[in-house]
């Protein structure tokens, strides 16, 4: 039986190495699904908020980053992603997307 990753956030497989683990997780689809994953986590307005509170950390940028990381006191998003935060923000609300819904075969005999 040959091994394959499965990801969460994509609902795709991929062979089982590293190699193609990488590829995966560095791929455009793999960090926009991820990244819609957790703006769904937490609200964006909430989370462009307590960043923009936060004044931006200075170690983040220095050889070995800081080593808070995410508990760090200090905001660790970069001027990009904190524009695409604000974007994300003056969005449509997620609810007003049309959503997919994927039926196993059993449920759509079940529903006729
Ligand atoms: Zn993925
Ligand atoms: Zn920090």
């Amino acid at each position: 039986m040959v091994k394959k990753y499965f990801c969460d956030y994509c609902g795709t497989r991929f062979a089982y190495s590293p190699e193609a683990w990488r590829r995966h997780v560095r791929g455009v689809a793999h960090v926009r699904a991820r990244a819609e994953h957790y703006r769904q986590l937490s609200s964006p307005r909430e989370l462009l908020r307590s960043e923009q509170a936060r004044r931006p950390c200075r170690r983040r940028s220095e050889p070995g980053g800081c080593l808070f990381g995410d508990s760090c006191v200090f905001s660790h998003l970069s001027q990009e992603e904190l524009a695409r935060l604000r974007a994300a923000v003056a969005e449509v609300a997620p609810s007003l997307r049309p959503v997919e819904v994927t039926l196993s075969p059993g449920q759509v005999a079940e529903w006729g």
